[in-house]
């Protein structure tokens, strides 16, 4: 298979598309950026890495790192996690409160935002925030094998500043006995997991702990790859998550930033980026180039 002449023909068809979607305006310092930009890079099981477009620019990972957050949560806690937060898809929108008050304050999954703030607040427990961040971006350099990994701290700032939403979340979760810290500490420690930045040639890079391939790195054990790869497919772009797995066919986990991070277990580590959003808030070229690249690439979970 001629890899590069597929992300070729997918940055040719896709990149270059005239409805791109909307870029996220509620976090203030996400709003600004060129929705013209296009990325994507594949790590392939013998190791090899293709790019096109914009492959080396960083941006904002978002919802991305909740998937790093997840794979250190269920090392330092195991299966005690899921007291705290479940494995069902949600159905809502990524920021909604509506299940939380049937639910008692148990996150549908740590995908969604009560989910990973739950996520965040169970790694955080022992730990001041400062040293989980740092356990975080260890964690993610590791993975990438590369050290040129960073916060951006205004966009976490901006989004203390506007993210009234997870404040309501983490309130509310608290209120249920399902939140160990203070919400401002959890949630400072969750915003600025969110603005880690990231190329499209890294994340792609760091998603190879998840392929489950022989020679790339082990982060976590073969059992624990499959559960993450299965909450990916199941609740990995929210109430999207369904028409995702339908398209593609394979885990993905995506952000506001427009970054999608996609496993094909066993064959290929995928990383895209296009700053505007679909209805349900994931990328939606994308979207559109991985079900695009998926296809020509024969790669499916389902056969
Ligand atoms: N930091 C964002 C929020 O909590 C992440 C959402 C996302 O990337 O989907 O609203």
């Amino acid at each position: 298979m001629d890899i590069a002449a597929i992300l070729r023909e997918v940055h040719e068809s896709v990149g270059q598309s005239a409805d791109r979607g909307a870029v996220a305006t509620y976090i203030p310092e996400l709003a600004d950026i060129d929705p013209g930009l296009f990325a994507m890079s594949v790590v392939l099981a013998d190791g090899s890495q293709h790019s096109v477009g914009d492959a080396a620019m960083p941006f904002s990972i978002q919802s991305i790192s909740k998937v790093f957050a997840l794979a250190l949560a269920l090392g330092r806690l195991g299966d005690r996690l899921w007291f705290r937060v479940g494995r069902e898809p949600s159905g809502l929108a990524f920021n909604s409160i509506l299940q939380l008050e049937h639910e008692k304050g148990i996150p549908r999954n740590p995908f969604i935002n009560a989910g990973a703030i739950v996520v965040t607040d169970a790694v955080l427990s022992h730990h001041a925030p400062r040293e989980y961040l740092g356990e975080l971006l260890r964690f993610i350099r590791t993975a990438a094998g590369d050290d040129d990994i960073h916060i951006n701290r205004a966009v976490a700032r901006s989004e203390t500043e506007s993210g009234h939403r997870n404040f309501a979340l983490a309130h509310f979760i608290r209120a249920y006995g399902n939140l160990v810290n203070p919400p401002d500490l959890t949630l400072g420690a969750y915003f600025h997991q969110c603005a880690v930045e990231m190329s499209c040639d890294q994340l792609a890079r760091a998603g190879r702990f998840l392929m489950g391939a022989p020679g790339m790195p082990r982060l976590v054990s073969p059992g624990r790859v499959r559960r993450i790869n299965a909450l990916m497919l199941t609740c990995g772009h929210y109430d999207g998550s369904g028409d995702f797995a339908f398209r593609v066919g394979l885990p993905g986990k995506s952000g506001v930033g427009g970054g999608i991070l996609v496993i094909a277990p066993g064959r290929a580590s995928i990383a895209v980026w296009s700053p505007g959003l679909n209805a349900q808030g994931n990328s939606k070229l994308g979207t559109e180039a991985v079900e695009l690249l998926a296809r020509r690439a024969g790669w499916s979970v389902f056969g």
